[in-house]
């Protein structure tokens, strides 16, 4: 997150300094999905097909990013692949 989800003024800080917004949840939120994305791909990467589905699907529930949703979408392709 750049910019203040409530002002869209330039974020440098937990707390925004044009209208004084506290984010860390949210901060915190967006990190935690970008470590659960990471982590799938990790998992992926080393074949773990079921890890890395999980470390999606924890992903897509803190937040719904797109690539999220494609990476979903490739490792359910790849594990009905592996199953035929
Ligand atoms: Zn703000």
């Amino acid at each position: 997150m750049e910019r203040c989800t409530i002002c869209k003024g330039r974020l440098q800080a937990n707390v925004c300094s044009r209208c004084g917004a506290d984010l860390t949840i949210l901060l915190t939120i967006e990190q935690q999905t970008n470590n659960q994305l990471n982590n799938a791909i990790i998992q992926l990467s080393k074949g773990n097909l079921q890890q890395a589905k999980l470390a999606i699907k924890n992903s897509l529930q803190l937040k719904r990013e797109p690539l999220a949703v494609a990476l979903y979408d490739f490792i359910n392709s790849s594990i009905n692949c592996k199953l035929q």
